[in-house]
């Protein structure tokens, strides 16, 4: 159990900015926590913020390039009130190449890996005796502390992200997460249960479960409940929705699908990777299953949680993949029924077995065929969004749209997005956290909308 370290930090203000995944995110929020119970403000910018961290991820390229551009601007930001800044780079790139971040972020002051978040304060205090930009690096394996025993900041007081797992055995060439998070580590369930009951009793109304590969929860502890009975447990501690992310299709078990079919509380939406519908890609990437055997899951699991929502992530532009290759993604779309997918460019990264096969696919024909993959996605959720015309969904409310503040914005069980507008008596103030019905109306590419029937719970 990782022990936070004290500093004498007191009365300084922090901001934090998260790229990534919802792991990151997840983590973000105990890095808030930690940084508030050591008497730090949280601010909402980083022009008053005394210390900037940087939650990093370096599976997505474009977080990469994002990270640098806030980073170095900084430098030319206004000091803060106490007249030194503290720039902070945790997450993975920290963790996997901190003689990078000494080279593109000159200005940083600590590179903390993903096993360094209890001391943080710690570091934070030692920065503040250096000279500007003497960069601390804290990237110390093994891996074995859980960033959940930490106190936590949530972002949403209704909805809870509760980590069952941490790290990764599967080593997929492309993917640096087993690099840089390390192997597989289950947390004991009775754990897991108290932190879910802990934050129903705080105003949770949904628990999403996380970890990289959920499905294989519990295998490196003994007596371990299996997954499915996991989330059987969760279900009971009071949680109006449960979620879980991700789901790897080698691990993913008729009995969890057999859970949720009948646990009212688990929602009705399965985020299923697929990565590629091409079985020399698949065998490529080192995913261990084929085309047939993802199709026949969906279709599995399509036939036993009624109403299901199958959604996915595609990577186009592999290391040899082909047209023909593409073309076997482009069907699979259609074929497994998905209601949507996140689609990436493949990314090299260094250190993994893709950096360096041959046939790397040039840039213009990636992006070529991230457009028609785009194009058929949307075409698949506009058709899922236009099915709910015309049907009542039930909606958890998050708040306003950040486009239009009079209207609100919540998912549906399936995970589809909801915009209604906001009434006198019925705005951001009064419904968020709630749950409500909602007559849908009108389907768009990206959400549906409609107006609220009856009362909020
Ligand atoms: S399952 Fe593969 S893609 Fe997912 S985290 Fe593990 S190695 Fe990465």
């Amino acid at each position: 159990m990782p022990v936070a370290e004290r500093a004498n930090l007191e009365g300084l203000t922090f901001w934090v900015k998260t790229f990534g995944c919802q792991m990151n995110f997840h983590e973000s929020e105990r890095v808030s926590g930690l940084l508030e119970a050591e008497g730090l403000m949280p601010v909402g910018t980083p022009d008053e913020a005394d210390v900037c961290v940087f939650m990093t991820c370096c599976v997505r390229e474009k977080a990469d390039t994002h990270l640098a551009g806030q980073v170095s601007a900084m430098t030319s930001a206004p000091a803060p009130p106490s007249g030194r800044r503290i720039v902070a780079i945790g997450g993975c790139i920290a963790q996997r190449d901190a003689e990078n971040v000494r080279a593109a972020m000159p200005r940083a002051d600590i590179a903390f890996g993903t096993q360094a978040i209890p001391r943080l304060p710690g570091l934070i205090e030692r920065a503040l005796g250096q000279k500007p930009g003497t960069l601390i690096v804290d990237v110390e394996e093994p891996y074995d502390a859980f960033s959940a025993d930490l106190p936590q900041h949530r972002t949403d007081m209704w909805r809870a992200w509760v980590p069952i797992m941490y790290g990764c055995n599967n080593f997929c060439t492309y993917c640096v997460v087993p690099y840089v998070r390390g192997r597989e580590r289950s947390r004991p369930a009775a754990e897991i249960l108290a932190e879910c009951e802990r934050v129903v009793t705080s105003g949770a109304r949904e628990i999403c479960l996380l970890g990289q590969n959920v499905n294989s929860y519990g295998h490196d502890l003994e007596n371990a409940p299996s997954f499915a009975e996991l989330l059987a447990e969760v279900a009971k501690t009071g949680a109006d929705r449960v979620r879980f992310t991700s789901s790897h299709p080698k691990d993913l078990t008729e009995e969890t699908l057999q859970v949720m079919a009948r646990t009212p509380q688990v929602m009705p939406h399965l985020h299923l990777a697929a990565q590629s519908g091409s079985d020399r890609i698949l065998a490529a990437m080192g995913r261990r299953y084929g085309r047939d055997d993802y199709l026949a899951l969906a279709r599995r699991a399509h036939e036993v949680v009624d109403g299901l929502a199958l959604t996915t992530d595609l990577i186009v532009g592999f290391p040899g993949e082909t047209e023909e290759d593409f073309r076997a993604t482009l069907d699979l779309v259609g074929e497994a029924d998905l209601q949507g997918a996140f689609t990436f460019i493949y990314s090299k990264r260094a250190g993994t077995k893709a950096a360096s096969m041959p046939d790397q696919v040039p840039g213009e024909i990636a992006h070529e065929r991230l457009e028609r993959l785009a194009e058929a996605i949307r075409d698949v959720s506009a058709k899922a969004h236009a099915s709910l015309v015309g049907t009542s969904v039930e909606v958890l409310v998050e708040g306003p749209s950040k486009r239009d503040e009079g209207v609100l914005v919540g998912h549906s069980p399936q995970n589809f997005t909801v915009h209604f507008p906001a009434s006198a008596g019925r705005g951001a103030r009064e419904l968020t956290g709630r749950i409500v019905d909602v007559d849908v109306e009108e389907a768009r590419s990206f959400y549906v909308r409609g107006h609220v029937r009856g009362e909020p719970r």
